[in-house]
């Protein structure tokens, strides 16, 4: 048994069987304790996590900055509301705008930020009557009934019906598709800038700079779902950035604050009126404990230079994938940027979860058929290496018995 743990992981499993809503698929395993890009279950196994936190924790688990960052935070004050100042939330906010635009609104997660962004949208353009938000198949933007509206795939709609009125889907990647849903009533245009659990979906050259013309040509905002390729993910701090293109409203979460629930939607300092007091609010948005965090995550990736890490790593699992792509036919596509990785097979992904995890490696599967990484910024290139040759047997004996 580890020393971190007080039973087997049996045993929480039989009490989460009694007490816990079963609405996730879990893995019969008990993690008790991590520590940078490792963690271990109760009975003492150690697995390399190639997907910490599910992309929340951007630098790995408990890593020392954010752990002493919080210490303080949490001696100081823990929870401060909305109806007064506090020095973390305006120095957070700073950190985020000066190395984006506009100003920030903080809340406690994606779907929270998704929310908040297309209560902006609706709330700039209902006196010119729009209210129409158009997505994109294969996004994915939260489970609130507005943001998994947003979310296009009818498998997250079963069952939740009547949905949000207003929201039109288009074809990823297709500009003609959006242009014929544009109307007079169209407020935003909202997507990921890559498409995360989609599959890591990078946008076709030109994709996102005929979005953005198409917004300023027809007076609606576009809103970039930035959950996922947020605080560095990509190798800049904000995904936008990779392409040139600026959203009128950019939505984080995951990451963004190391690991600790956050939210945050920054819009554009003449936009940011919208939301004005008493349309919207979120009682524990911008708590001192997550922006302390969210700080010490930004301090940590500059003090420790880790954008240019995550370049470095992300041409290294790049070269590990591609030549393995020559020797397994398996393998239809690698695609990367930073730490957000896919491998598109042709057979499905999902035993590669249970293999890799026999073997102490976690990784992600999305869309049946892609094997998926968000790995921590600060991965080492021993642990890439450590990582991918795991795979590389995992997908082995997968071609093998395919
Ligand atoms: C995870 C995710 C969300 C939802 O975030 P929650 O914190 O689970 O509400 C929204 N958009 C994108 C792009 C995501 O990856």
């Amino acid at each position: 048994m580890d020393p971190a743990a007080t039973r087997s992981s049996q045993d929480t499993v039989k009490q989460f069987e009694k007490y816990v809503i079963p609405n996730y698929t879990r893995y019969p395993i008990c993690l008790v304790r991590g520590e940078g890009q490792y963690v271990w279950d109760a009975e003492g196994k150690r697995y390399l996590d190639l997907f910490p936190g599910w992309g929340c924790n951007m630098l790995g688990h408990s890593p020392e900055p954010i752990v002493k960052a919080i210490q303080q935070q949490v001696e100081k004050l823990i929870h401060i509301p909305n109806t007064w100042y506090t020095e973390a939330q305006g120095d957070f906010a700073e950190m985020l705008c000066t190395r984006s635009f506009g100003k920030a609104f903080f809340c406690n997660s994606g779907a929270e930020a998704n929310e908040g962004a297309i209560k902006l949208a609706r709330l700039h353009g209902s006196p010119n009557g729009r209210y129409k938000i158009i997505t994109f198949e294969r996004g994915f933007h939260g489970r609130t009934l507005a943001t998994v509206t947003a979310t296009a795939q009818p498998k997250y709609h079963e069952g939740l019906g009547p949905l949000v009125a207003g929201f039109k889907y288009a074809p990823y990647g297709n500009l003609e598709a959006v242009a014929d849903l544009i109307d007079h009533e169209t407020a935003a245009i909202m997507l990921e800038p890559i498409q995360g659990e989609g599959g890591i979906n990078i946008p076709p050259q030109g994709f996102l700079e005929g979005l953005r013309k198409l917004c300023d040509d027809n007076g609606c905002l576009l809103i970039f779902d930035e959950v996922q390729t947020c605080m560095g993910r990509t190798g800049t701090w904000f995904g936008y950035q990779q392409f040139g293109v600026q959203p009128d409203v950019l939505t984080m979460a995951k990451g963004v604050a190391g690991g600790v629930a956050a939210g945050v939607v920054i819009a554009k300092t003449e936009l940011a009126p919208a939301l004005r007091p008493g349309m919207h609010a979120s009682t524990f948005g911008g708590n001192p404990l997550a922006m302390a965090a969210g700080i010490a995550t930004m301090k940590m990736i500059e003090d420790q230079n880790l954008l240019a890490n995550v370049e470095a790593m992300s041409a290294r699992f790049r070269r590990h994938f591609e030549s393995l792509q020559r020797e397994l036919p398996i393998i239809q596509e690698v695609r990367t940027k930073g730490m957000m990785i896919g491998v598109e097979l042709s057979i499905p992904s999902k035993p590669a979860v249970g293999k890799c995890m026999e073997r102490g490696v976690l990784v992600n599967s999305t869309q049946d058929s892609v094997l998926r990484l968000l790995p921590a910024l600060n991965i080492t290139e021993a642990e890439v290496d450590e990582g991918c040759s795991v795979i590389a047997e995992v997908l082995r004996e997968m071609a093998s018995e395919a």
